[in-house]
């Protein structure tokens, strides 16, 4: 099922932008971690936990959000604002390893790697060093004007000396990690990451002027979008212009990709430090999409900025199903999407509203496959051809997918959901992944590109 699920999503042709940054990732250890302690004092540490920085502006903000991140077990990314700190991270670790990072990166390769028929990847920042992280396979391509002509070339040979290059910090953590904190012992409970992004001035998330004309013909050509990264507009830049007009530029852009057809767009949401950011991305452009993908800190952090602060509160503290399903009924009503595709650690769940032309079968098929190639990629550490599906085939569903169901069969009972199309299923959750980086962007592109596929062949595509 999976496998015939995969060759026909391979027939698409998928746009995906904006967002592409290099990865420099560090492997975590318990001894790194203490040394980071001890340099700034374990007192010193909690008071700033305490203080919860949103943003890094000095090293002790980095050390405290860290261990945060490393109590909780949970993955997230928090923005680095001053340039300054770079020698300091510099002096401080070797990074292990660096790859493509950014999710429109990320799912380019997947999809390319995957060998869909098509894969036009945009990012409005190409250096050499950018570029040469892109597969070199001969279904992916990047949009260029030339001669007044839309050009798709592939990304080694579109690349532009001088353009900046972002480098985002991850450091990779394992569950079982231990440290002390003054007197406390804290063992790490889950495997994740913790990202610490660039987010400076010369980075900006748009399309060049240049290319914009050319987003219909690109809309035309392809059978859906993917759209990321507006988790690295800034409320304000040097030069006057605020997220009001980059997200102003994000709405017209969706708007003159659909303009000769109305192909579905998807949106992969990223965790948004600043709660104003956070609401204008919303409120700007989950109107606009067709589909929205996110995982379960996301989606509480959507609900407090639409005002469900205590609904919110309650996903944040008890994780129970059925708050994320009431969540979930909320944000597709309010926003009017098409589908909602949450994801968390042990579930995937689709909410759709009852007139959805696919059936909770093929639905459910959908996030079969989503959650394979998550489980490959996990396994794998990266995905590299279609075949290695059969790797995420052999993983196991986590154990606790039993009482997943059933909590979710109550949640169902529960609340009023006749007119909605609601499906969950278990995680194929690998026991020590090789990385944690992009999982939840290869769950997106798993779900939507097959959602696509099964559109497209009832004709309703
Ligand atoms: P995100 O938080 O958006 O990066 O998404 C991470 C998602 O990846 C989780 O919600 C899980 O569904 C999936 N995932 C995380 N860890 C593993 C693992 N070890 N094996 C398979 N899937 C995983």
């Amino acid at each position: 099922m999976v496998r015939e699920l995969l060759e026909k999503a391979r027939g698409l042709s998928i746009y995906t932008a904006y967002n592409t940054n290099v990865d420099a990732i560090v492997y975590l250890n318990g001894e790194t971690v203490q040394g980071l302690i001890d340099e700034f004092g374990a007192d010193a540490v909690r008071k700033r936990m305490e203080d919860y920085p949103r943003e890094i502006n000095e090293p002790l903000d980095f050390v405290a959000r860290l261990v945060h991140a490393l109590k909780t077990g949970k993955p997230m990314a928090v923005p680095l604002v001053n340039e300054e700190l770079h020698t300091w991270f510099d002096s401080h670790f070797r990074y292990d390893v660096e790859r493509m990072g950014g999710q429109a990166g990320i799912i380019a390769n997947l999809l390319s790697n995957l060998d869909f028929r098509e894969v036009i990847v945009y990012t409005p920042h190409l250096a050499k060093r950018q570029a040469e992280m892109f597969v070199r396979k001969p279904n992916l391509f990047y949009p260029v004007v030339e001669g007044g002509k839309l050009v798709l070339k592939h990304p080694w040979e579109a690349y532009r000396e001088g353009d900046p290059v972002k480098v985002n910090r991850i450091f990779e953590f394992r569950a079982g990690t231990a440290f002390k904190l003054g007197d406390e012992r804290i063992v790490v409970p889950f495997s994740g990451r913790f990202i610490v992004s660039a987010r400076f001035e010369s980075i900006r998330i748009y399309t060049e002027p240049g290319l914009r004309p050319f987003l219909p013909e690109i809309g035309e050509r392809v059978d859906g979008a993917i759209l990321s990264g507006y988790q690295g507009i800034n409320l304000r830049y040097s030069d006057g212009k605020d997220a009001n007009y980059y997200l102003r530029k994000a709405k017209e852009d969706i708007m003159l990709l659909k303009r000769e057809k109305d192909l579905k767009v998807h949106l992969e949401f990223a965790s948004i430090q600043s709660r104003e950011l956070r609401k204008k991305v919303i409120y700007n452009l989950f109107p606009l999409a067709d589909s929205v993908g996110m995982d379960e800190a996301e989606i509480a952090y959507v609900l407090s900025a639409l005002g469900y602060d205590e609904l919110a509160d309650r996903i944040f503290t008890y994780n129970r199903i059925e708050d994320t399903v009431l969540g979930g009924k909320i944000l597709l009503d309010e926003m009017n999407l098409d589908v909602l595709q949450i994801h968390t650690i042990y579930y995937i769940m689709y909410i759709t509203h009852a007139d959805n032309p696919l059936s909770e079968e093929e639905l459910r098929r959908s996030l079969e496959l989503a959650t394979t190639l998550a489980a490959s990629r996990a396994s794998l550490g990266d995905i590299t051809s279609p075949d290695q599906v059969e790797v995420g085939l052999r993983v196991p569903y986590n154990e606790r997918g039993e009482y997943v169901k059933l909590r979710f069969e109550e949640a169902k009972r529960k609340l009023r959901t006749k007119e909605y199309k609601l499906v969950i299923i278990p995680t194929r959750l690998v026991q020590n992944p090789v990385s944690t980086v992009g999982l939840g962007d290869t769950i997106s592109t798993g779900a939507f590109t097959s959602y696509l596929a099964m559109l497209k062949e009832k004709g309703e595509l």
